[in-house]
């Protein structure tokens, strides 16, 4: 599966032609095909591994999502709240302490 050499054909999707068709490989990396030309149209581009970009619309659809997740998530609670929180209790135990041995 590995063993990609230049010229083989592979199916990718083109965005040209906007559907997979045959390309061959005009560049590998790692043994992994990098860049593809269409042998329908001659477009080179990137290989895919023959997943279609997402539409405009798509990306729309995504950005809308985010919007709608990151008004639903409260904001996430930074170190510097914690930090506080832990001195804070500290402090009010030390005084409990401090308390007692008066008392004592
Ligand atoms: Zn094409």
């Amino acid at each position: 599966m590995s063993d990609f050499r230049l010229g083989d054909v592979i199916d990718d999707h083109c965005i040209k032609c906007r559907r997979i068709t045959n390309h061959a490989i005009v560049s590998l990396v790692n043994s992994a095909p990098a860049k593809v030309r269409c042998r329908t149209c001659y477009h080179d581009h990137d290989y895919r591994h023959e997943q279609a970009p997402p539409s405009k619309k798509d990306l729309k659809k995504q950005e809308l999502f985010n919007e709608v997740l990151a008004s639903a998530v409260p904001a996430p609670v930074d170190g510097g709240d914690l930090v506080d929180a832990a001195h804070a209790e500290e402090s009010s135990k030390s005084k409990k302490a401090k308390a007692r041995s008066k008392k004592a």
